[in-house]
């Protein structure tokens, strides 16, 4: 879709479409709240509708962005407009017969995630659906926004095109555009940089370790790689988004920019800064997957409530298994970086127990009130789609190269999930997704995708390696089995997670509980794997600890020792063929391995 830039002064007004124009003021950023003023002109109806979406696309949690909202007001010729609530995101205004109406509201912004808002006396950042209202009816029409920055030096940097000679203003072509492009304001560092002949944008908010010469150049790469697996770039211009502070972590993709978070001093460490690569890398990829490439029930937003959809595997768990992939390919970190950090996500998927109760269609579909809603049992009774959709788009990748020779691989199914759905925007159900990578792989899937996708089966990890030269090998613990996580907090051990049906759960200690001691003896997280070695398999120990303040003693016979760690080897003696498709896979050698 190409977006053409009109003025504001466009003549609209005599087209009888309403003109939208928002203003967002920030007069007193540390209060934390933005003003919002909406104006519409060449308005012809007796009541105005203002919805406020109750989530953004692309974390699927209702957030109920209209708790932020306050101080609402509407203004016809100066004169105020009766108005009342219909629902907790519908706002309604009596327009009569006015024609031009003025709609001020105030949003509370001190939520720093990419999906939120934030306002400080250092920046202004904020999300389209948790900022705007949605005009029921006419979510086609275009809408101009003007920021009114609180200081000179500030600047303005969004996705959305510029009007020209009006300062600050910006122009979206409709109301999801608009909520597909978020606006960092402030005094950020801004660097300018082209990949195959388009612009690109680097906005920086927060100190760090960082060598901004080092992240343009690998943000490079991997927009070229991942470029040249979707045959070029679909977009005129491309903004990230990167903000710094302490322990931060996360990303939202978006059509033309993305937003990360990311720890300010996470780029020296090499094992920390291919994160910070993995997630550029899988932001960068979801331009094409997810905003593009998108599922049926995803096509036409529905910002009044949840979307669902079984295909979050796909969208998420192959982006993720290609932000593994695409550094290596674009040479940023070698063959045994990829191995070593897939093996870190086989060791977090093989020891989460939930792998065995939620199918990966159903943690999909039930992201909304699962995955981005965890408690203490989730890990005994969840899979993330991120995790086990990573791992069942490897085994698809292993399965047509296998039969392919490596002339095929998931990279074709991708390229006509784009071709076939994505350059036009049509949503695919999962029946079509199942279609595409059966006509790549020229196999009937049914029963993989029966077995791995809508049920629990485990998945036959080495059974798809072994062709490649590989194998996933256990690593056991050295103590033995207890069953639970604990955390130090304030300086109280707590219990986080007790695993279904081990000693610990049995003997009925419970997640929340506050550790005291083992035999008499006090115990913290940091010795309770060491403390555990002094004992062998069926001795009983006594777990002292608080059940709601109450202390309580248990009696609890240890198990045999699991498996806490798992590798990615080479097998021995690899043929021929395994060395090739191995390099073919992979490029590099398997020997190179050892
Ligand atoms: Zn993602």
């Amino acid at each position: 879709m190409k977006e053409t830039i009109a003025p504001c002064t466009d003549t609209r007004l005599q087209e009888k479409v309403p003109l939208i124009h928002y203003q967002v003021a920030m007069s007193q950023p540390e209060t934390h709240l933005f003003e919002v003023t909406l104006r519409l002109g060449g308005y012809n109806a007796s009541t105005l509708d203002l919805k406020m979406p109750v989530w953004t696309p692309g974390s699927y949690l209702v957030r109920e962005y209209a708790k932020h909202l306050q101080d609402f007001a509407a203004f016809a010729n100066k004169k105020p407009l009766t108005w009342r609530k219909i629902s907790k995101n519908h706002w309604q205004v009596e327009t009569g017969d006015v024609s031009e109406v003025t709609v001020k509201y105030r949003i509370f912004a001190n939520e720093l995630t990419v999906r939120t808002n934030h306002l400080d006396a250092t920046h202004g950042y904020f999300n389209g659906a948790a900022l705007f209202f949605r005009l029921p009816g006419f979510d086609r029409q275009p809408i101009y926004v003007t920021i009114v920055p609180p200081r000179p030096e500030w600047q303005v940097t969004t996705a959305l095109p510029a009007v020209p000679e009006q300062a600050n203003t910006f122009f979206a072509s409709d109301f999801d555009t608009l909520v597909d492009s978020p606006f960092e304001i402030g005094s950020h560092q801004l660097y300018h940089f082209d990949v195959l002949g388009k612009p690109h944008e680097l906005a920086i908010w927060g100190r760090g370790n960082f060598r901004v010469q080092q992240i343009i150049a690998d943000i490079k790469k991997i927009v070229e790689v991942e470029a040249r697996m979707f045959g070029g770039l679909p977009y005129e211009r491309y903004v990230f988004v990167l903000h710094l502070f302490a322990q931060a972590y996360g990303g939202l993709e978006h059509k033309n920019s993305c937003s990360l978070i990311y720890q300010r001093f996470g780029f020296r460490d090499r094992d920390k800064y291919d994160r910070f690569i993995q997630l550029v890398a899988h932001e960068f990829f979801h331009l094409w997957n997810v905003k593009r490439i998108r599922p049926q029930e995803l096509e036409v937003f529905d910002y009044d409530q949840e979307n669902y959809t079984s295909c979050l595997w796909f969208c998420e768990g192959t982006t993720s298994y290609y932000d593994l992939l695409i550094p290596l390919r674009a040479g940023i970190y070698d063959v045994k970086s990829f191995l070593n950090n897939w093996g870190k996500e086989v060791t977090r998927y093989l020891t989460t127990p939930g792998r065995k109760v939620q199918a990966l269609s159903e943690s999909s579909f039930d992201a909304w009130i699962k995955l981005y809603r965890q408690d203490a049992n989730s890990g005994n009774s969840q899979m993330s789609y991120y995790l086990k959709g990573e791992m069942v788009s490897l085994l698809l990748d292993l399965l047509i190269r296998s039969h392919h020779d490596n002339q095929r691989s998931l990279d074709d199914v991708m390229l006509k999930m784009w071709q076939k759905f994505g350059r036009d925007e049509i949503g695919y159900t999962p029946q079509q997704l199942q279609q595409v990578i059966e006509s790549v792989a020229e196999i009937d899937l049914s029963d993989f995708f029966k077995r791995y996708i809508d049920n629990t089966d485990e998945l036959p990890f080495n059974q798809y390696l072994e062709p490649f030269g590989l194998q996933i090998v256990a690593e056991t613990e050295q103590e033995p089995y207890l069953g639970i996580r604990v955390s130090s907090e304030h300086g109280r051990e707590v219990i986080k997670f007790v695993e279904a049906g081990s000693p610990a759960q049995l003997a009925g200690i419970d997640a929340g509980d506050e550790l005291l001691a083992i035999d008499g003896v006090k115990v913290s997280a940091s010795h309770l794997s060491d403390r555990l070695k002094d004992y062998q398999p069926n001795d009983t120990i006594s777990v002292a600890v608080f059940h709601h303040e109450e202390l309580r003693i248990y009696p609890v016979t240890l198990a045999f020792p699991r498996a806490s760690k798992y590798l990615v080897q080479t097998v021995d003696n690899p043929s021929d063929l395994q060395k090739q498709n191995f390099s073919g896979w992979l490029g590099a050698s398997l020997t190179s391995m050892r």
